[in-house]
């Protein structure tokens, strides 16, 4: 069975990445394609958008067309498409993979609904190797305990719009709930002036933005005369490309609920 699998976003970094992915894959094809109504891809061929041979898919100006003609969209844009494009999943009843980031809590509600009708797959970052990161560092955390300073350190390209990184509170998140803290109650996302000492039970964030950085994360974990840290470095999106077209084809047929990367891998 060949799977028709829609993108959402296709003329961009990660959606031309997505459809190269598909692509190279036998059991699964893009079916439909779609782009901001003010995108120059709009109308063209989402094979040569990406840099492959004409697919015979051209690119629209609206993703419900792609909603339509797909079992299964992957949605890498921004957070207000993405919420736009949940309505869409509802109302056609098509499992849904978002890859974008930067959601505020109303916009993570509205996934959080729309994942009781229809089956989501949702993740800050679809790379096998910083989910598998996250597992690493949640364990390095439980059993430091206390004695140890926290900190989440990433670096990305220029042309990324948030900050920090979705994979950075991600992995904030993974070693929080492992050692029983609230991201949100220990978070420190900037240092500047007086600051006083840290606070051990913080963990804090630094951001570096620049040239072309496909993604870089670290977990530093700083004692008393020793530190230990863990870091991931992207060198090519296809790895999150390949991770996400790997979660489409896993959410297609599964029950409404969301889903992230750790059900994927089985790492729960
Ligand atoms: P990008 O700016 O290159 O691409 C986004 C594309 O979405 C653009 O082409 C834009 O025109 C399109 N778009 C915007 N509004 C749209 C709409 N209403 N309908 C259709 N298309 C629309 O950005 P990118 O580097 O490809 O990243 C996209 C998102 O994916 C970001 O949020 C980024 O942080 C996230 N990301 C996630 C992962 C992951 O593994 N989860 C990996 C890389 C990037």
């Amino acid at each position: 069975m060949t799977v028709e699998v829609g993108i959402v976003g296709a003329a961009g970094r990660m959606g031309q990445m997505l459809i190269q992915a598909v692509e190279q894959r036998e059991d699964a094809r893009v079916s439909a394609a779609a782009e901001h109504p003010k995108s120059e891809a709009v109308g063209r061929d989402a094979g040569s958008v990406a840099g492959l041979n004409p697919l015979g898919v051209k690119i629209a100006n609206d993703a419900a067309s792609v909603f339509k003609n797909s079992q299964v969209v992957i949605d890498f844009t921004l957070p207000e498409a993405t919420v736009y494009n949940l309505q869409q999943a509802v109302e056609t009843g098509t499992a849904l993979v978002i890859g974008t980031t930067g959601f505020d809590a109303a916009g993570k509600a509205r996934i959080e609904e729309a994942a009781r009708k229809v089956p989501i797959v949702f993740a800050p970052n679809f790379s096998v190797g910083v989910n598998l990161m996250f597992k690493v560092a949640a364990e390095v955390a439980q059993v430091l305990e206390e004695n140890f300073d926290i900190e989440i350190i990433e670096a990305h390209h220029r042309n990324k719009v948030d900050a920090p990184s979705g994979t950075a509170i991600g992995l904030g998140d993974a070693i929080a709930e492992a050692i029983g803290r609230s991201l949100p109650e220990v978070a420190i996302y900037g240092r500047e002036g007086h600051t006083g000492a840290r606070d051990r039970q913080t963990i804090g964030f630094s951001t570096i933005r620049g040239g072309d950085i496909v993604g870089d994360h670290t977990a530093l974990f700083a004692g008393e005369g020793e530190r230990i840290e863990i870091t991931h470095r992207a060198s090519s999106r296809m790895t999150f490309a390949s991770g996400a077209v790997r979660a489409a084809l896993w959410v297609l047929g599964k029950e409404p609920k969301l889903y992230d990367m750790r059900d994927i891998l089985n790492f729960r």
